[in-house]
């Protein structure tokens, strides 16, 4: 078949062949079952190649994800069998020739077997669920345990709240993401779509784990495992995991309180832990005191009162006031206008985030005049009585 002058033997060549084709292939569904960003860029998706079909989720969420579990199994399952057959029509006579050499054929034919009856058990499965318009899909049976009669009337319901601009949705991972309406938080994952009514639903956090970043960095990423335990007979718990950081989003959204267990822990953030620092270091400056009473709120957040003001305080390293040097910190003019976690953060905002260790010995400039300050001239209010 080749034309090529080589040392190896035919059969060697062929393996290779045999294998590269192989690695093309688990590249090829590997893109297909997890989308890169760049597939997704150019709507190379399952999602997007039948939006025509799929529908619109925002419009009708339940029906287009009945369509999407049911297309998304059968597109996957069809995948080994599409690889045995390219396999097949590309090597199909080495392996008869490989066939009288190696035994192993008898469970390589096993395996083709399996691989190529997969569509066929997906299908089935496929046609079962959308046998009476849903009624058996799993999602349909779910939502039929909060309307007795039928299931359509829950899946309108969530239909319209979806609809509103009040819903969270969030994608927690490559397969997973979490969609919480005014009343109901749902799971949807490639196959399923897992729901549950708020109103009679716990949410425990039942784990947290983190994970550095990067070998070098101090920085580190934590997930929640949370438990959405309906306390309806027939509807089955699932577990969501969300990055610790949009749990308090998800705490909002929610109608009751989440509970936290025992041992679970959320770690702070390296801004939470400069903002104590700051703190605490404030506390060591001098105060400022007036006789005015601070009415106005915080220019940055709009909810604390400002409670710090800046002045220079701080000499130099001979001791010296050094307000005429150009690196040295400058007066400040503007009334107290930020409560002190705000200057911390605004203060951390403008420090070379790649050098965390010494930020507290940097400068930064006051958020309304632009006049130099440090860490040392940061000084909390007192009011004179
Ligand atoms: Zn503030
Ligand atoms: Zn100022
Ligand atoms: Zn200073």
């Amino acid at each position: 078949m080749s034309s090529v002058v080589s040392s190896k033997s035919p059969n060697v060549n062929m393996q290779e062949a045999e294998f590269g084709f192989s690695i093309l292939f688990f590249l090829f569904s590997f893109g297909i079952i997890y989308p890169p960003q760049e597939f997704e860029s150019v709507g190379l998706t399952i999602n997007n190649v039948f939006s025509s079909y799929l529908g619109s989720s925002d419009i009708e969420f339940i029906q287009y994800h009945l369509r999407r579990t049911c297309l998304t199994l059968l597109i996957h399952s069809i995948l080994p069998t599409l690889y045995v057959v390219c396999y097949y029509l590309k090597f199909g006579d080495i392996i008869e020739y490989n066939a009288e050499v190696f035994p192993i054929f008898v469970l390589w034919n096993f395996l083709i077997f399996f691989l190529m009856i997969l569509p066929v058990i997906s299908a089935t499965v496929i046609y079962y669920w959308c046998k009476d318009n849903y009624a058996n899909h799993p999602l349909a049976q779910n939502l039929q345990k909060y309307s007795r009669e039928n299931w359509i009337q829950a899946a309108r319901d969530i239909n319209a709240e979806n609809r509103r601009d009040n819903k969270l949705c969030m994608k927690t991972s490559a397969i997973h993401s979490v969609v919480a309406t005014a009343n109901w938080i749902m799971k949807v994952s490639y196959y399923s779509v897992s729901v549950a009514h708020q109103s009679d639903t716990a949410l425990i956090a039942i784990r947290s784990d983190s994970h550095d970043l990067s070998e070098i960095s101090t920085e580190s990423v934590q997930f929640v495992n949370i438990k959405v335990k309906p306390t309806r007979v027939g509807v089955s718990e699932f577990i969501i995991r969300i990055n610790a950081l949009d749990f308090k989003t998800l705490q909002d959204r929610m109608m009751r309180p989440i509970t936290i267990l025992d041992g679970v822990t959320f770690s702070k953030t390296v801004i939470d832990r400069f903002i104590e620092v700051f703190k605490q270091q404030v506390l060591l400056n001098p105060t400022y005191t007036t006789d005015e009473v601070i009415l106005d709120l915080c220019f940055a957040c709009m909810q604390a009162r400002p409670n710090v003001k800046l002045q220079k305080k701080c000499t130099n390293e001979f001791g010296n006031d050094d307000t005429n040097n150009e690196h040295g910190c400058t007066n400040c003019y503007c009334r107290p206008m930020w409560c002190v976690d705000c200057l911390a953060k605004w203060f951390a905002s403008r420090q070379d985030q790649q050098e965390k260790e010494i930020w507290l010995q940097q400068k930064c400039s006051c958020p309304m005049c632009r006049a130099k300050f440090c860490i040392l001239d940061v000084c909390y209010v007192e009011l004179n009585r």
